[in-house]
């Protein structure tokens, strides 16, 4: 794992005993950022997927530095209205008639997953003109990565096949199709495939446009740019540029990346004090004030997400300081549960109750898939009878 910024260091150092912490960090988002839209070929849309991180000051942050936002539900819609993002889409497939009309109501490009949304997009917008992308699960299979949601059966988009009987249907709502949404892929870490992916949904774009007399005018190509949160590795940037550099874009089409992950995993840090050391059966537990329950993207995809331990030589203590060295550990949770795990076998120089583990790269999808906060939908109702 890399350094540790020392702006990190010192936000921890200053942190509440015992320590359980996110820190995001500005600087490292406006870098990201930067280096991402430094990929794109001049006049293309950089919007960030709020589903990410929507820590209101990541959200701000990137507002500012991308072209707009990207939400999917009315809890982010209502964030990136607040962060004052200067464009907005929304995709998603579960977008209640409230969210509909509240993204009418705020300007936002709606991108319609069924045709029952599309009618009922049509009535929330209750004859004002309406203008649409519609999100498309494509025939053909998307590219790998870790997970697919096109090209096979998924909650997302409709189905190319119905594409022409909703493009008619729209036609007929007065919904003005402005083109598609073909966001296919998590954490693509090729660059070259990925660039292969874009390029393809513009072609396709552009055939399926002028066969069912749709005026192009979006192509939005969703997210998916990689980081391996096992290592340091993310997507070649400068692999991704070189392939966008030859898609062929014909004029007054925006192309649009709404990557969510690479913009904001190595802008945060989870950090979790030690609070015990035991052996239980041969094995080494550090017991963490924190756990699967802020941090589940391990739990949640089967992996060990690495960390560094940051020492504490302060012991204010009377009793003995549990320590080990030169052991693997597995760093637990405090949810009494055996799955609450977040680092199996990982080995450690020296280790002590009191010192904090830092997991990097947790600035995507840590807290923010962490159930309750997910989208930001609102929680659901506790009926006691
Ligand atoms: C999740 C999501 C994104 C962002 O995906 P990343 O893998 O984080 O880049 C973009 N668009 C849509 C529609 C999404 O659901």
């Amino acid at each position: 794992m890399a350094e540790l910024p020392a702006a990190v260091t010192a936000a921890l150092a200053g942190a509440a005993r015992p320590v359980c912490a996110y820190v995001y960090s500005r600087a490292a988002l406006r870098e990201r950022a930067a280096a991402v839209r430094a990929a794109l070929p001049a006049g293309w849309t950089l919007l960030y997927a709020v589903k990410a991180n929507g820590h209101p000051d990541v959200v701000r942050t990137l507002a500012r530095e991308c072209d707009g936002l990207e939400v999917a539900s009315g809890g982010e819609l209502a964030l990136a209205r607040a962060a004052g993002a200067r464009r907005i889409v929304f995709g998603g497939p579960a977008k209640t008639d409230a969210e509909l009309r509240a993204a009418v109501d705020a300007g936002a490009l709606v991108n319609v997953e069924s045709a029952h949304e599309l009618r009922r997009l049509a009535w929330a917008a209750a004859g004002r003109g309406v203008t649409a992308g519609v999100r498309v699960n494509r025939a053909a299979a998307g590219p790998s990565g870790s997970h697919t949601m096109t090209g096979t059966p998924t909650p997302f988009g409709v189905d190319e096949a119905q594409l022409p009987a909703v493009l008619a249907e729209a036609r007929g709502l007065g919904v003005d199709v402005s083109g598609f949404h073909l966001h296919a892929v998590s954490n693509n870490l090729s660059g070259a495939a990925h660039a292969a992916f874009v390029a393809g949904a513009v072609a396709w774009s552009v055939a399926t446009a002028a066969a069912h007399g749709v005026r192009l005018r979006y192509v939005n190509a969703g997210g998916g740019l990689g980081v391996d949160h096992r290592s340091t590795a993310t997507i070649d940037l400068g692999e991704l540029r070189a392939g966008l550099a030859r898609v062929a874009v014909p004029p007054g089409v925006d192309v649009v990346l709404e990557p969510g992950r690479l913009l904001a995993a190595d802008a945060g840090w989870y950090a979790a004090e030690v609070l015990d050391l035991k052996r239980t059966h041969g094995r080494w537990f550090a017991v963490l004030r924190g756990g699967t329950h802020h941090f589940r993207l391990p739990a949640a995809w089967g992996y060990d997400h690495p960390f560094t331990v940051v020492p504490v030589d302060d012991w204010p203590h009377p009793y003995p300081r549990p320590e080990v060295t030169g052991v693997e550990v597995d760093a637990v949770g405090e949810l009494c549960t055996p799955r609450d795990v977040l680092c199996r076998a990982a080995r450690v120089d020296r280790l002590r109750a009191g010192d904090v583990l830092v997991f990097a790269r947790t600035g995507a999808y840590g807290y923010d898939i962490s159930h309750h906060r997910f989208l930001r939908h609102p929680e659901p109702e506790f009926l006691v009878v």
